[in-house]
């Protein structure tokens, strides 16, 4: 546990507000108290509509800019504190109280953009994905790849911040067809996507998921033998969520993940790895940390210390940021540094 919290580690896959520290949230919004008092109890139990109802809640009480800033600021303070030294944060942008989508995504760059000057990108790299609800209307999925690409052409933090999208939202709603216009339109402006997939068993779903070719796959738990052998012939790196999938699939250990068991379990040990990257999905909801999630994986699959600090790292590989940039190169080589063991 120790040298996964010292281990400069790579986060992916991680939903703002799904990180949201659960005090604050609890203090946002009294009237969510009781709830949110009991999450941590209920953990175990989440299904996978609770998760979804939590977030309901999480929303209601995250309505106004100045609270979007303030659980921006604690969620990459404390990433930052965990040892994360590139993060790509995602959000859905959504009209608050008193700001619009628009001002959604603003108040989050300038949050990045504060906490870059406060602590310096020496603490940790920061980039922003812009999420796709599936359970919402197809046209805010256009808005939002608009939005993206209006904010890169006006504002130079947002055309260095927002590296690509994500389709989220609740599996059981919407249809990946549905998204891929907006997806292939991001892509078509240098925005690449991350996909959640295979969250529940739809293997039709998930054979148009394989044929858009996302750059990265969110989850991708329940692949028949054709997808499995379809990645294995060609490669799309997976974001592996352990505690957030083991506690909505109600399985208890590591060996029984199935992304794990057959990603992780029969390659990590081999030099040709299949690129996956351990990530938090929401630490707020499921009581988790980079570090924690790390720990989990290397103690359960009883992983060596040099395969741990290679699985901490692993995802700069797949990160959305250019491998040439600056940010990159230096990273990489300070990542490198403190690696050892
Ligand atoms: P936000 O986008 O508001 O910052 O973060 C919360 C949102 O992220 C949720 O409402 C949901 O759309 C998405 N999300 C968070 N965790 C998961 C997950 O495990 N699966 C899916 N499909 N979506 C998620």
């Amino acid at each position: 546990r120790r040298l996964c919290k010292r281990l400069p580690k790579v986060e992916l896959h991680a939903h703002l507000a799904g990180c949201a520290r659960l005090a604050t949230i609890t203090e946002l919004a009294g009237e969510i108290a009781a709830p949110g008092a009991r999450a941590h109890a209920a953990l175990g139990k989440l299904t996978l509509d609770e998760c979804f109802a939590r977030f309901g809640a999480i929303h209601r009480a995250l309505s106004t800019e100045a609270a979007l800033k303030r659980v921006a600021a604690e969620v990459l303070a404390d990433f930052a504190a965990d040892g994360v030294r590139y993060l790509e944060i995602r959000t859905t942008p959504r009209a608050l109280r008193d700001v619009d989508a628009r001002g959604y995504v603003c108040a989050v760059l300038d949050s990045i953009g504060k906490f870059e000057r406060d602590a310096g990108d020496r603490a940790m790299v920061v980039r922003l994905l812009l999420s796709i609800d599936r359970s919402g209307p197809i046209a805010r999925a256009d808005e939002t790849v608009e939005l993206a690409h209006t904010l890169r052409a006006e504002r130079a933090d947002a055309r260095r911040l927002i590296v690509g999208v994500d389709l989220s939202g609740n599996p059981s709603k919407g249809r990946f067809v549905d998204f891929a216009p907006a997806l292939a339109r991001a892509r078509a402006a240098g925005l690449p996507a991350s996909v959640h997939c295979a969250e529940v068993e739809d293997h039709a779903e998930m054979d148009d998921v394989l044929a858009f070719r996302p750059a990265r796959l969110g989850h991708a738990l329940f692949l028949s033998a054709a997808h499995v052998e379809a990645l294995r012939a060609a490669p799309i790196p997976i974001e592996l969520c352990p505690t957030s999938n083991l506690t909505t699939l109600r399985r208890a250990h590591m060996r029984e993940h199935p992304t794990a068991a057959r990603w992780l379990l029969d390659d990590l040990r081999t030099t040709e790895a299949y690129p996956v990257s351990i990530s938090t999905d929401d630490t707020g909801v499921f009581g988790t940390s980079a570090s924690a999630e790390l720990a989990r994986v290397a103690l359960e699959l009883r992983l060596d210390p040099a395969h741990v600090a290679h699985l901490a790292a692993r995802g700069l590989h797949d990160a959305f940021e250019p491998a040439n940039s600056r940010e990159m190169l230096t990273l990489r080589a300070r990542c490198a540094r403190d690696a050892t063991i």
